[in-house]
């Protein structure tokens, strides 16, 4: 399979200037894949994590895109194919939460930024990359890892029922999607992280809040971002070439 063959494999990460997806970017670029670095807005950290992927030897490109439109998707996606070669590896990682209330407060406008940056994205992305990586479509295959959260199995109550409600969603596409090309080459697989330190709790007003829960945990702490990055890399890996349709939790017991 060519997935054994790491030097060969290309990888997008959605949302990977920042938090988990950087720290997947900047493993899998050491590991030897040749990494497209998508982003939304901060070109800045998108570019910094390319550059330090260069210093280091590695190959990498900041792509701008939202990955929740049919336009930015086919964009990143054909800029990959044109720039950095064959598809084998996409992180499902982009995602979005908003502030914290209960779910009688929330509106149908931001019900819908949710689903698009978290159910409509990684459809879209998953499905650019099938059409890459199927023998199907005349593909050599490929793997596809969906970053969930622990949200979907603990339902955020009083916080962000929405985005749990979205992970659940991606838990269900992770499942479907890993039945349907399970014969094509394509290993689907999910990391659900628990808490970890990253900018993204800030957008639900609540910037230390890893800090506040993290003592209350099984392990006492929460998370780095290069620890979900190593069980993302893991599941891309060819160690991992019987595993497809599985959930691994990265949530310190949680
Ligand atoms: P983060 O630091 O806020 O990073 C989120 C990234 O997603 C950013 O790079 C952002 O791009 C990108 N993004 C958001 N919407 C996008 C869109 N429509 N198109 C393209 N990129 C988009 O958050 P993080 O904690 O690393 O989160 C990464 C993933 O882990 C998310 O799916 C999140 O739900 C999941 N997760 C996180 C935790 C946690 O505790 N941190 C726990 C469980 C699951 P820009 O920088 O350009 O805006």
């Amino acid at each position: 399979m060519a997935q054994d063959d790491v030097l060969d494999d290309v990888l997008v990460v959605t949302g990977g200037g920042r938090g988990i997806g950087a720290a997947t970017a900047l493993l899998a670029a050491g590991r030897g894949y040749r990494v497209a670095v998508n982003y939304r807005s901060d070109r800045t950290s998108a570019e910094a994590v390319v550059d330090r992927i260069r210093a280091a030897g590695g190959t990498a490109l900041a792509v701008r895109a939202d990955v929740s439109h049919t336009a930015g998707v086919a964009e990143l996606f054909d800029t990959v194919d044109r720039e950095l070669g064959v598809l084998t590896a996409l992180v499902n990682n982009a995602g979005t939460l908003e502030k914290q209330c209960r779910l009688d407060e929330l509106d149908e406008d931001r019900l819908n930024r949710i689903w698009a940056a978290n159910i409509t994205g990684p459809f879209l992305c998953a499905a650019a990359a099938v059409r890459r990586m199927s023998t199907r479509y005349g593909g050599r295959g490929g793997a596809i890892v969906n970053v969930g959260s622990a949200a979907s199995r603990l339902g955020s109550p009083n916080e962000y029922v929405d985005y749990a409600a979205s992970k659940g969603a991606l838990d269900s596409m992770t499942t479907g999607l890993s039945l349907e090309v399970a014969a094509e080459g394509i290993r689907v697989n999910a990391v659900r992280p628990g808490l970890i330190h990253t900018g993204i709790h800030a957008l639900g007003g609540e910037p230390g809040r890893v800090d506040r829960v993290g003592p209350n945990l099984p392990m006492g702490r929460g998370g780095q971002p290069e620890e979900i990055a190593e069980a993302i890399l893991y599941l891309l890996s060819p160690a991992a070439s019987y595993i497809t349709g599985a959930f691994l939790d990265a949530a310190g017991g949680r």
